[in-house]
């Protein structure tokens, strides 16, 4: 089993859904900084739900789940792509806390004053973030509540990890027309997001798409498109670390070339090193080199 996303559809209802799995870009990112198992298990699950709510955009663009807090733990961020390349970070202080157990949950009952941003950010066109209460023990939970608070189309979200992969697998109640309503079997909803429940977190990690779908709902008729492919991919690049220099203003980047000539910029997500020397780095205020 790969690094894959599974759409599927309940034949003759307005439900849709997907099933991610990813594991070489889980691995890829695991490996590129050591991060205690309630940690990797909290980066794990914010990656399948990227994944997941990046199916349900029609843009070309990037949709990023972001933690920040003010404690031991200071953010993470996961990210997905329209491409289907996937990348996450976390960045926090040793906290036994965090020890207490290997699950997500450790991770967030221990946050202080934590935040969860959803960003959206087209390639063309206006960004838009939401912001989720992360009040609820897990971060799937946290997900459905901001679907039912903030009146988007009803979504169901379950999510797990282990040391190997990651899960998630997404419902939703598509909008429908008041013809189509009458032809809909309203137990259908909750009977489905009731069974998808029913998912232990080692089926929805080991199982493939095929087995999980029959497993939870094999008296229904689905179809499946073709799965797409995800994969580990950085979105950093020369541009963004301009404009990252742009923002921290002229003089910062003269007390930057003081210490450091050229300017060493590294990307913590893939290791990319990018040089700015004096000349580029003042060119980018409109300054020249006397
Ligand atoms: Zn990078």
């Amino acid at each position: 089993m790969s690094d894959l996303r599974q759409r599927f559809f309940i034949e003759d209802s307005p439900i849709r859904g997907e099933i991610v799995h990813l594991e070489e870009a889980l691995q890829t990112i695991l490996a590129k900084r050591e991060y205690m198992p309630a940690v990797q298990s909290l980066l794990g699950e914010m990656l399948s739900a990227t994944a997941l709510l990046a199916s349900t955009l029609k843009i070309q663009g990037r949709i990023s789940l972001q933690i920040q807090a003010t404690g031991t733990f200071k953010w993470a961020m996961a990210e997905c792509n329209h491409l289907g390349e996937v990348r996450a970070l976390a960045d926090y202080e040793e906290d036994p806390r965090f020890a207490e157990g290997t699950d997500s949950r450790t991770v967030l009952a221990a946050l202080t004053n934590p935040v969860l941003f959803i960003n959206i950010e087209p390639e063309h066109g206006e960004r838009y973030q939401g912001i989720v209460p992360l009040d609820q023990p897990t971060l799937a939970g946290c997900l459905i509540q901001y679907y039912d608070l903030s009146a988007q189309i009803p979504t169901h979200i379950v999510l797990a990890t282990n040391s190997q992969r990651t899960g998630g697998l997404l419902i939703q109640l598509l909008p429908r027309n008041e013809e189509e309503q009458e032809f809909v079997d309203e137990d259908l909803w909750p009977r489905l997001t009731m069974l998808t429940e029913t998912l232990k977190p080692e089926e929805l990690t080991d199982l493939s798409a095929n087995e999980i779908l029959y497993r939870l709902y094999n008296e229904e008729e689905v179809r499946l498109p073709e799965a797409e492919e995800l994969k580990f991919g950085c979105t950093c690049s020369r541009e963004r670390c301009a404009n990252a220099l742009i923002q921290i203003g002229v003089e910062a980047v003269h007390e930057s070339l003081e210490i450091q000539n050229p300017i060493q910029m590294d990307c913590q997500c893939c290791n990319t090193r990018y040089e700015f020397t004096a000349e580029e780095a003042l060119g980018l205020f409109g300054e020249h080199l006397s």
